[in-house]
């Protein structure tokens, strides 16, 4: 192996340069990640952080993925679903303090009126948003989960153009593990092609220390990420939750959990290099400045929360979820300070598109 100053000036990797990267642990060594990625980022994508307001619009959901919170077999969680009115309202917040783009997120349902409700949520936030500083409206990211490709291309239509959709782990005995044997690996991948094929730009991401992964695991999750050409990253920790059917199974300690995660942040920026990466709310439900750290590392999208806050506790897919007790504007106040606390400037009023891409579509 390379000395690291040498292995951190390239443009590919190998399998074993990608697992060496991921499993540093020395101070120095992070550190020297962290500004190879840091600066990477700088060069691609300038020194911008987008926003991307997040409504959580229910937490009713008819799957069962064992990690979750939410998931339909909680009986102890208080559901809740937003009025379209509320919905709106939240996301044209967004827009009003300069945002640019909003985040609809909800568990995952099928029925006719709730696909109805997301596609009329979805144009009534497109024509309302639209003014002298967002002439185009606000950008639109979905995240609802697996759906037909019918009904993606009726959200692309309506006007989302961004869809989260994570792949958890790309490991089939492990995807196999937290999950019940009918919701399928091979089916969310499915999803993510449809998501394609319907126009999105898709986004995908894993969780961060699942019991029983492995670094190889994490190598074979970025290649993925490479062969399905994706143009968003959004990965965090994995956190138990006490009414989750893993809560038994033991989660890593804190420390080498956030390092793991904040090195897969600068590995995939450095393997990927031009994507959006968001530095996600799980870091921060580890460490205070969790995602100002994320940032520092590489990623370039934060998502401040705008779910109002008398449902937000019945939102928490794990535990120590942050910002619960707080509203949209407290969140407002402090992050554009965390921000700039790690040398970036917000870019008020922007889509901020992945330049991945951009460059694919020109
Ligand atoms: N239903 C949609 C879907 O499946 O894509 C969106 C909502 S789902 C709750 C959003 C994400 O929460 C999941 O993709 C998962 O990675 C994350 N999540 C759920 N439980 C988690 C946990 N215990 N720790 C960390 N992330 C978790």
């Amino acid at each position: 192996m390379k000395n690291l100053e040498e292995l951190l000036k390239q443009e590919t990797f190998s399998d074993e340069e990608i697992a060496y990267l991921l499993g540093l642990t020395g101070t120095d060594e992070c550190n020297q990640l962290r500004t190879a990625a840091y600066d990477l980022t700088t060069e691609l994508l300038g020194t911008e952080v987008y926003y991307r307001g997040i409504v959580e619009f229910s937490n009713l959901c008819e799957l069962d993925c064992h990690y979750c919170g939410i998931r339909n077999g909680n009986d102890e969680v208080e559901r809740y679903s937003l009025t379209q009115e509320q919905v709106v309202d939240a996301a044209l917040w967004c827009g009003e303090v300069g945002y640019g783009s909003t985040v609809l997120q909800s568990g995952e349902r099928h029925s006719p009126e709730y696909i109805d409700f997301v596609e009329n949520s979805i144009r009534e936030i497109k024509t309302k948003s639209i003014s002298e500083t967002l002439p185009e409206g606000l950008g639109i990211t979905l995240s609802v989960g697996e759906q037909t490709l019918e009904t993606y291309k009726r959200f692309h239509e309506a006007g989302a153009h961004r869809y989260l959709l994570r792949i958890e782990t790309t490991n089939p005995e492990l995807y196999a593990k937290i999950h019940p044997a009918d919701q399928k690996l091979e089916e969310r991948k499915k999803c993510l092609d449809y998501l394609r094929e319907a126009g999105f730009q898709v986004g995908t991401g894993v969780m961060i220390g699942i019991p029983g992964q492995t670094i190889d695991m994490l190598v074979q999750d970025i290649r993925f990420f490479q062969s399905m050409d994706i143009d968003m990253i959004g990965m965090g920790p994995y956190i138990s939750h006490h009414q989750s059917c893993m809560y038994d199974k033991s989660m890593m300690d804190v420390e080498p959990l956030l390092q793991l995660a904040f090195n897969m942040i600068a590995v995939v920026r450095l393997v990927l290099r031009d994507v959006n990466i968001a530095a996600t709310t799980a870091l921060q439900a580890l460490l205070k400045n969790g995602r100002e750290v994320g940032i520092s590392y590489g990623a370039n999208i934060t998502m401040p929360n705008l779910t109002p806050r008398e449902v937000r506790p019945s939102y928490q897919l794990y535990e120590g979820k942050p910002c619960i007790d707080e509203g949209r504007a407290d969140c407002h106040g402090c992050l554009q300070k965390r921000v700039e606390s790690v040398g970036r400037t917000v870019g008020w009023n922007k889509w901020g598109d992945s330049k991945h891409y951009m460059k694919k579509s020109l």
